[in-house]
Parts: C-alpha cells; structure tokens; sequence
C-alpha cells in the first residue's frame, strides 16, 4: 500500500511542487514552500487517491487512513506545542480542499477546526483576548455548520441579523464577548434543530467530518459544472490539506489577504494585492468588506484613504516583499499567493501560478524573456492558445459616443454589449435564445457558473478584482467590471441604480472590462490592434513550429480575416456554403429540379460565372498560398425548401408548379442524410456538377494569375470518398476538365487532385487511395461522426451524459479521441505515405483549431492544420508548443 498522508512545516516536507496530482496544487505548493524554508504553518496533505479509494469503496476511506492521519497530527503536535482538544494549548486547523488544478466551485475552507466549549476558552487565555476567541467559535460552527453539516449559510446569517437588530448595531466588530458566547448558543441549538444532533464537541469527530465534505464536494453540482466546463475528468478527485492555524483576527497588527507578484490584469511589474486588517482569510474573497492595497504605490493610483499594507504593517510587508521575489525567483512565473499575519508574524498559507489574462499573460511572458528569466521557447510555451481568444474579441471603438452609467473596477478585459438580466437562469435562458446579455449581480458565488458562461460579460456591485466574478470571468475570457459601489442593485423590483438612473432588466448596457466603465445602450465595437507583445509571442511561434497553419473559408471576407490572423492558406473551401447567397439558391434550386442532365447542364452554366468569380477572389486574396476546395459535399435536399410557405413562394419564384418541389423534395427525403446522398455520391450520380465546380476553379485560376501574376495552384478536394474507384470516377472528370480549360484557353496550369478521409473505409485502404490522391485532408467531423457511430448533430443530446458518468474525458468532436479517430488517422497517413511519400497531409475538422488535437496532429506529422479564422493565432501558438513538447520528447 502507498503512503495516503503527506506532511510538511518545520523547513521541511514530504512531497514537492512536481506532485500536483497526488497532492493537489494546493498540497503540492505548500510543500515546496515549506522545503524553501518560507514561514509555513505545519500541517499535512491527505492524497487524491485517497479520494479515489473512497468513490470506488462505498465512500469508505482505506484501513491504513486513520493511523496516518492521527501520526501527521502528532507531527503538527509537536512542531506547534498544541494537541487537539487540549485544554491549555488545544489545536486548531484548517481544512482545506485542493484538486490538480485550482477549482472554484468545490468546498469552501473550514478554518477554526477544534473549538469546541472547553477550547474556546483556553485560545482565549493564550491570546489574552476573549471576544476574538468566541469570534472564532461562531465563525466556526457557521462555517462547519454550513458546508459539514448542511445547514444553509443563510439560517446563521439571519440569527447573526437579529442579535445584530437587538442590540441595534451594524457592524460585526460591534458585537460584544459575552453577546458572541449567547449567539454560539443560539447556532448550537439551530444545529441540533436542523441536523437532529448537536454540534460535534471532539475535534477528530470535527476533523473526519470536515475531511468527508472535502471528498464529498468533489461530486457536488458546482464541481462537476466546473469539470464539465474546463474539460477536467471526473477520476483526478481532490486532496485535502489540513494545516495549524494562524489568525489574521488578532487585532490590529493582525491581517490576511491575497497577492499576485505582477499584475494579473496588465502584466505589470509590480506586486499587487488586496488585504484586510483584523479578519480572516475568507472575508477578503467573499467581497463582504472592500480589501486595501497592499503596495503604497497602488493605493495612491487606486486613490484609496485606507492605509496600504506598506505603511500599516511594515515590517510584515518588508518580509512579504521578499517571499514574493523568492517564490516569483523560484517557480521563474507569476505567483498567487495567500497569507495571514498573525500579530506581524507573517505565515504563508498558498502559493501557485497565478490566472492571468492573456493580455498579462503575454505581456509577463515577453518581460521575462527581456529580464532573462526565461527562453523565447519558454515564453511560447507560457501562453494558454485558447486564452488568445480574448484578445481577439471586438473593444469599444474609441471614436464612439459613451455615456457613462457607472465606473467600477476592471477586472476582465474585452468588452461586452448586451441587456441586463440579474439571474444566471435568465443569462441561461436569453443564451439558449441567441441573445446577448449581461449578468448583473450583487456578487458572484459558483451557483452562478453556468450563467457566467451564458452570459456575454459579468457586472457586480461588491467584491475586489480577486472576488469571485473576478477570478472566474478572467479564466472564462468573458468582460467583467466589478464592485461598482456607487450601484445599488434590487433584485426585487429588477432595477439598478447609479446616480440618480435607473436601468431595468431587460434595458441594454455596453460594459468594458479593460476600463471598468458601464455605459449606457450598445456601444459600437472595433477589432482588437493585433500588435506589440501578442506580435512578437508570434514571431517566436511561428519560428518554432513545423506545420503549417491554414484557414477554412468560404467567403472572401473571412480569407482576409484569416490572412490578417497569419493563416498560410485555405484548407478548407465549403462551395456549398457559396450556393446559399439568396443570389443564386435559386440558381442551384433549378439544377436540382432539373429533369434530364441537358436541364442540369443549363443551370450549372448560370451557376459557372459565381463560382469563377468567388474562387478568384478567393486565390487573389491568398495571393500563391495553397487553397483547397471542396466539390460539392452536402445532401441536396438541403437547398429546397420544405414549410408549405416557401415551398409556394420558391415554386414562384422559378415558375414551376408548387408540386413538382414538393415531389422533389419527397424524392430526396432520407432517413440517415449524413450517410446518404452526399459528399462524391452527389458527383458520380451528376459528374455535370463536379465538371462545373471544377471548370470554375481552373478558369479562376487562371484569371487570379494573370492578375496578380503570381502563380495558382489549386488543390481540388473530392468529399466522403470511402473507395479508391469512387475517387478515380470523379478525379476523371475533373482531369477532363482540366484539359478542355487548358485547351480553350490556350494556358497551362498545374492543380492537384486529392481526398478527404472521413470515413474509416478510406483510412483503413488510404495506401490505394493514395495512388489516386495527392494530398489527404482528415476531415475530423465526419471521420469521428463515422468512426464512433455517433451522429454529430445529435450528440448534444447524449455526451453530456457520458462526460458526467465519466464515460469519456472529452467530447470527441470538440478534441480528438486520440485511441480511435487518431488511431485511423495515424494509419491512414503511414499507409498513404508508403505509396506516395510527398503526399501532404492536413486536417480540416473542426479540430484543426483545437490545441490538444493540434498537439496529436503534430506527433502524427501532418504537413498542416485548417481551422476558422479566428482560430488561426491559437493554432500558430498550439502548433508550435506541439513542435516544443515533441521536439524535446524526440
Ligand atoms: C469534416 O467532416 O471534418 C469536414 C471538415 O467537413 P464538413 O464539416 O463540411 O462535413
Ligand atoms: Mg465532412
């Protein structure tokens, strides 16, 4: 059996910062400080296997548990002097959970752990301070009460109310001894009332109690939302982290707070943080009381009259100064630290790489490069791709006429418009309907995640730029302002106000997160200047990589859009997507109801000239980068209408009788479309399409060269090929056409003819189709569509389950299911190569632009990846963090 306990404290530890998955972030960090020699609270990690152990035993813990836990106590015993339950030096601890990566949303902390009625009064004595004692008891049996015992938050909030209406005070601080000592009562008896049992007395009875809610909430609703979001599989379950006491709440030479070694916002150099004197670590993050600066710097730019930590606490902030430039030193990355002082006595209680936004985030990596921290390499690989995203969103365009509602802090970058709804239900609900909102809240907590999601960006009126609207919206890249003090919000009547307005739900607002200004209606939005640090993290990816980066356009508008994002070329044109301008559906309505070829024929030649023009663009736009286009792929009951509506007014429109559409659409009428009557099927059924989508590209070709004159070399895709016989049927035609161009033209031209591989059939046979393909584009949308048996438009309504049940990590369609899909992939280019060694090979699915599919693609050695324009930058970084990991694994 291994080791399920972990200690640390004292200068020294079991355990390190490279364990984060049997310890946690939290346990693992703790650990390493503790090694570092920094002042750490002694205490002990109980493992995520121990977590495992108990969902796969019945919620039981292993045999060997109990004896390790009670010999780590004895070791926090014997470095603090306290036991549990003593009734001169009794123990106190905190409980705390802590997953691989950091999880808002799983069990709050308990702290105060081993009050009891006898307990009370010793920490009392040694503190020589009777009310903090007593503080602490009820703080504790609140916070146990709450998330050990069941008993809703809101039940001691309303009892803590009514002393507070009795003595007619408001204040927490206002409260006497010997009124706190009357509340305990009051909260063991609502305990005893609610939980049919009094509050548990022996501190290991509080102790198992709190380590089982730990385990517990990793399978609580907001966790697995939280998982669900972040892609976080159900099995790494969480430590718990048990550690000695220190209190913040010890007057006034006693504080807690949180801290990041650069500014998580802008990337700055400067330390930045919040604090809060006399209270504990919960009270800076619940946004109850507004924190102070720690530097004396921020708080003159903040223009706060509160002291900053600098000039309160001075010789606690000398020494925190400098743990800060050690750790920062150490991990050589930005630090989110976590700390108490208890009477100038500064402990650390968590350190980890602190959440940036990607703004900061190039910004830290780009000035660590400069101060000789870290490699170019390094830099590239700091960069979260999918983070980019955020860059890449609309700002308020600064020429726009704003009228201010309120300004608060800028906790989020990006700017959102939207209408002002006040529940993450309704923000769920206006999602679900396509419109854009934004969530307006007093504050934050987890129930609230999934409406963070829906919504467009977050608004709150309390709480700093750690609350949790903060610290959430910046992971998810959505805009946040927050603790908008001079706003009151009622959600009763469904108004706030500022000022003297009044907006109601449903009124529309324009929120900057980079500013931290609300504004009145919807703010005309600009592209964001792609310049600067994000230029120079580019350069240094684009010097890394190996693949190359394509986009998927269909329209000249997003060719240009990718072109300015870095993208070297078209993978994927969909021509179909050309045929649905309300210019030519009908166009492509009277080819497929065309009776005879001859009709077919006809209708094509109006459709010729589009075509030719669209893909010329198209080439001008790429001007000699490779460009892929696709034959005509989905199904053509697509393109006519169905209701009864437009079915008269299509009919009329191209003077035929109503019913002929409606037998034709009857005609094409499938059970199973997406393994119907599509993709090369379409082509060899009517090969006049094929020939005039591919006349099109050629004489586009040509016209695109002579303008530009530089040289065109079209790749044309054929669709859902599964047959090597299928694809030379309809590689024929094309040839054909290639050769009546060149003739009646009088040019030359060269072109490659290749395939899509979106069905196992052709990955599994990719060495025969390959002696008809030149290049292979891995069309990853069908190809798990076909691989899993899983229809993508369907899935929705499914994988949730699965991804709950922990069935699958991830879905197949968003990252690539490496084991399957990969492992066609993986075949299909080894056997294509075996025929055709300079065969080039790319993906097109929507996977093109996903990170750890990117990251697969490359160990596969694909010559390159496609995804939409806005995807093009994630991909250029993900690619070449692929080269960094694979290069150096190689
Ligand atoms: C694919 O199947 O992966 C693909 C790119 O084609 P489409 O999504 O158009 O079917
Ligand atoms: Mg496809």
């Amino acid at each position: 059996m291994g080791q399920w306990v972990y200690t640390f404290g004292d200068g020294k530890a079991e355990g390190d910062a490279s364990q984060r998955d049997l310890l946690g972030g939290k346990g693992a960090n703790l650990a390493e400080m503790a090694s570092l020699g920094l002042p750490v609270p002694p205490g002990m990690t109980i493992t995520t296997e121990v977590c495992t152990y108990f969902y796969e035993h019945g919620e039981s813990y292993p045999p060997e548990l109990e004896t390790e836990v009670n010999a780590a106590l004895d070791h926090i015993a014997a470095s603090t002097g306290r036991t549990f339950g003593d009734a001169e030096m009794p123990l106190l601890v905190s409980v705390r959970s802590g997953a691989r990566i950091s999880m808002p949303g799983m069990m709050d902390t308990v702290l105060n752990l081993g009050l009891n009625d006898a307990t009370v009064d010793a920490l009392a004595k040694n503190a020589g301070d009777e009310r903090f004692a007593v503080d602490s008891y009820r703080r504790f049996i609140q916070m146990y009460g709450d998330v050990v015992l069941g008993v809703p938050m809101r039940l001691f909030d309303e009892r803590l109310e009514d002393l507070k209406a009795e003595k007619g005070v408001e204040l927490d601080t206002e409260i006497s001894a010997d009124e706190w000592r009357k509340l305990i009562e009051v909260y063991k008896a609502l305990v005893l009332e609610e939980t049919g049992k009094p509050f548990p007395q022996d501190p290991r009875d509080q102790l198992w109690g709190a380590i089982g809610a730990v385990f517990g909430s990793w399978r609580n609703d907001r966790a697995i939302t939280y998982r669900r979001l972040h892609q976080i599989p159900e099995r790494w379950g969480t430590a718990v982290t048990v550690q000695a006491m220190v209190f913040g709440n010890m007057g006034e030479t006693s504080a807690t707070g949180v801290a990041f070694t650069r500014n998580p916002s802008t990337g700055e150099k400067a330390l930045y943080g919040e604090f809060l004197i006399n209270a504990q670590g919960e009270d800076v993050v619940a946004g109850i009381r507004t924190p102070q600066d720690i530097t004396e710097k921020a708080r003159q730019e903040a223009g706060s009259d509160r002291p900053s930590m600098e000039t309160a606490l001075p010789e606690a902030f000398a020494e925190f100064k400098a743990v800060c430039d050690k750790l920062e030193g150490h991990y050589r990355d930005v630090q989110d630290l976590e700390f108490t002082i208890e009477r100038n006595k500064l402990w650390m209680l968590q350190t980890r790489s602190g959440k940036r936004t990607a703004k900061a985030a190039l910004k830290i990596a780009v000035d660590m490069v400069d101060e000789g921290i870290i490699s170019q390499d390094e830099a590239v690989k700091r960069i979260e791709p999918a983070s980019l995203d955020q860059l890449l969103h609309p700002m308020i365009d600064p020429k726009s006429e704003k009228v201010l509602f309120a300004k608060a802090l800028p906790a989020s970058p990006g700017a959102a418009a939207g209408v002002i709804v006040f529940s993450s239900d309704e923000a769920e609900r206006f999602a679900a309907a396509g419109k854009p909102c934004i969530l307006c809240r007093v504050e934050t907590s987890p129930e609230d995640i999934s409406g963070m999601h829906a919504a467009g960006g977050i608004f709150t009126t309390r709480g700093g730029m750690t609350s949790h609207a903060a610290v959430v919206a910046r992971g998810m890249g959505k805009p946040c302002v927050s603790g908008a003090g001079s706003v009151r919000i009622d959600y009763a009547s469904g108004t706030m106000i500022s000022n003297g307005v009044t907006l109601r739900a449903g009124d529309a607002i324009t929120i900057d997160g980079a500013t931290g200004e609300v504004l009145l209606g919807e703010v005309p939005m600009m592209k964001p200047e792609l310049s600067g640090d994000f230029q120079r993290i580019m350069d240094w990816a684009d010097r890394a990589r190996r693949m190359k980066v394509r986009t998927n356009a269909d329209t000249p508008h997003d060719a240009r859009t990718a072109r300015e994002f870095g993208a070297e070329g078209i993978g994927l044109c969909r021509t179909e997507h050309m045929f649905f301008d309300p210019a030519r559906i009908n166009a492509m309505r009277e080819m497929i109801l065309a009776d005879d070829t001859e009709g077919r024929r006809a209708a094509l030649d109006k459709l010729l000239p589009m075509q030719r023009e669209d893909f010329t663009q198209l080439f001008e736009i790429m001007a000699g980068l490779p460009v892929t286009i696709r034959l005509l792929d989905p199904p053509l009951h697509e393109f006519i209408p169905h209701g009864e509506e437009d079915i008269k007014e299509v009919a009329e429109a191209l003077g035929v009788d109503p019913e002929k559409l409606r037998n034709r659409a009857r005609a094409l009428a499938e059970f199973n479309p997406m393994l119907g009557h599509r993709g090369c099927r379409l082509a060899v059924s009517y090969p006049e399409i094929a020939e005039m989508q591919s006349r099109a590209i050629f004489e586009a070709a040509i016209a695109a060269a002579q303008k530009t004159g530089a040289p065109v070399e079209p790749e044309v895709m054929v669709p859902l090929v599964g047959l090597q016989t299928e694809l030379e049927f309809v590689k024929k035609r094309i040839d054909a056409t290639a050769r009546a161009v060149s003739e009646e033209t009088g040019q030359t031209f060269s072109y490659q003819v290749g395939t899509m591989v979106e069905l196992p059939r052709a990955a599994l046979n990719a060495d025969k189709i390959a002696e008809s393909a030149q290049f292979f584009s891995f069309g990853t949308n069908d190809l798990t569509q076909t691989a899993f048996g899983i229809s993508r438009d369907d899935a929705a309504t499914f994988l949730g389950s699965y991804l709950r049940e922990s069935i699958i990590d991830v879905d197949p369609f968003v990252s690539i299911d490496v084991d399957g899909v990969g492992e066609l992939i993986r075949i299909a280019a080894e056997k294509g190569r075996s025929v055709r060694p300079d065969i080039k090979l790319g993906i097109c699915g929507e996977h093109g632009g996903d990170p750890a599919s990117i990251d697969f693609c490359e160990t596969v050695n694909l010559d390159y990846v496609s995804c939409s324009p806005f995807r093009v930058p994630i991909a250029r970084l993900a690619a070449a963090q692929a080269a960094l990991t694979h290069a150096k694994a190689a």
